[in-house]
């Protein structure tokens, strides 16, 4: 069945939409942190989480907030009053730690991080942007012309003129051998020298921990240090939050907390899976930045009332329940378990991470050469034993990434731990 349908798929999808594994899974259904394809497969799903589904597979509350909503309303979110955008706006403002905020809604993380470039550029009257290497900021043209991750390299030219700067990544790079401390100061020389040299760029834009980069995080103060610069020549600092926000890092609600005494970012981005599958996106800004433009709307679809139903139905759960608590505690849990069997898998180099956000870096054993077969392979080898996992890093996708709905218990975590240990072990050469 799946077969018949990836041969229709390869016939009239683009070339470069990428699937997972040599035979492509269908999904057909999901319930809490578990998925089933076509052909009656259950997976426990350590990704997902990340994707779309932030609390859980078919989450009662937001279906029912869905369902009422589509069958009452849905109309455009610009021209009329909208009750449920306001009231998220509200909440969101309210948590992102931004003073005065104000925000406004997308339909991605793609078009939020267009909005806070396209916020950045207006504000400063600079086209220039500081960006992180190894970084994922989206595809749209502006987007992809600030992305620092040679994966996925531009394809175009892009209207912004970028600088990449140090720091994203810890444990590779010119820096990797110094300590935090040392790390920091060199990344913030490299800052200042790269500042010495141009005119003043519009804004900083970095992930606090790199998504697609592989779950790499910078020492905790990284950002502050970088602030004290940017502020000096009043360059902005955007914070990608598109996969660190809403609690998945655990100890934080939003990633830039990590870095403390910096204060709030200027601008913060978020999507994925706030609306649990309801395409949101976001900018939140301060007053004074978001309303330096001069335009009417910039998305028809953004903030709908449906796709608003469904964010505060999952913000909601996620608050009641205190999910970020949850990630706290069974992704602690699940970080220590993977390190010990990590030390008996000579191919896994680092497993890093918060909360429910983990990365296992797979290298050739004894080298600290990059292995992305073998991430391939252990990819592979947990689908067949029922679990599904994400790959990511730099352009030689070495690193395996679990992020699951933030609702996984502590049986879970377990059932996922069982199933990695057999799929290191099975790819150890
Ligand atoms: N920023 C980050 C940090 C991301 O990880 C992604 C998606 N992987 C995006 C932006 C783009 O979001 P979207 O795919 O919703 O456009």
């Amino acid at each position: 069945m799946t077969n018949e349908l990836l041969g229709r798929h390869r016939a009239v999808m683009p070339d470069w939409l990428a699937l997972y594994y040599a035979d492509p899974i269908e999904i057909t259904h999901g319930e809490g942190r578990h998925v089933w394809d076509a052909a009656g497969n259950r997976y426990l799903d350590f990704f997902g989480g990340i994707l779309t589904t932030m609390t859980a597979h078919a989450l009662p509350e937001v279906t029912k907030a869905v369902s009422e909503q589509a069958g009452r309303l849905i109309h455009s979110s610009t021209l009329y009053l909208n009750r449920p955008m306001v009231e998220l706006a509200e909440r969101v403002a309210q948590l992102s730690g931004i003073p005065d905020a104000r925000v406004f809604f997308t339909t991605s993380g793609t078009e939020a991080n267009d909005t806070a470039l396209l916020l950045a550029t207006a504000h400063r009257r600079s086209n220039q942007i500081l960006a992180m290497r190894n970084s994922y900021h989206g595809r749209s043209f502006s987007a992809v012309g600030i992305t620092g991750n040679r994966g996925w390299s531009p394809t175009s030219l892009s209207p912004l003129q970028t600088l990449y700067v140090h720091g994203g990544v810890r444990t590779r790079g010119p820096f990797a051998d110094l300590s935090d401390a040392d790390f920091i100061a060199a990344c913030v020389e490299d800052l200042k020298d790269l500042l010495g040299h141009t005119r003043p760029p519009a804004a900083l834009i970095a992930e606090p921990i790199q998504g697609v980069g592989g779950f790499t995080a910078p020492p905790d103060g990284l950002y502050a240090a970088f602030r004290e610069v940017l502020q000096e020549q009043g360059i902005l600092w955007i914070s990608d939050e598109v996969q660190t926000g809403w609690g998945r890092t655990g100890d934080n609600f939003w990633g830039w907390q990590a870095h403390g005494r910096s204060g709030p970012p200027d601008i913060l981005t978020f999507a994925k899976g706030i609306g649990n599958g309801m395409s949101i996106g976001g900018v939140v800004a301060r007053a004074e930045i978001m309303n330096c433009l001069d335009s009417n709307s910039i998305s028809t679809f953004g903030g709908t009332q449906l796709t608003m139903a469904a964010g505060l139905a999952n913000l909601t759960y996620l608050l009641e329940h205190d999910l970020q608590g949850n990630a706290r505690r069974v992704g602690g849990l699940l970080i220590e378990r993977l390190r010990a069997i990590a030390a008996q898998v000579p191919a896994v180099r680092e497993v890093r991470g918060r909360g429910l956000m983990i990365g296992i870096e797979l290298a050739k054993p004894g080298t600290d050469e990059a292995d992305p077969d073998a991430a391939s392979a252990v990819l592979e080898a947990a689908r067949e034993q029922g679990l599904l996992l994400g790959k990511g890093g730099g352009h030689n996708t070495s690193a395996l990434r679990i992020a699951p709905p933030l609702s996984l218990t502590v049986a879970e975590a377990e059932e996922g731990a069982e199933i990695l240990q057999s799929a290191l072990r099975s790819v150890q050469p």
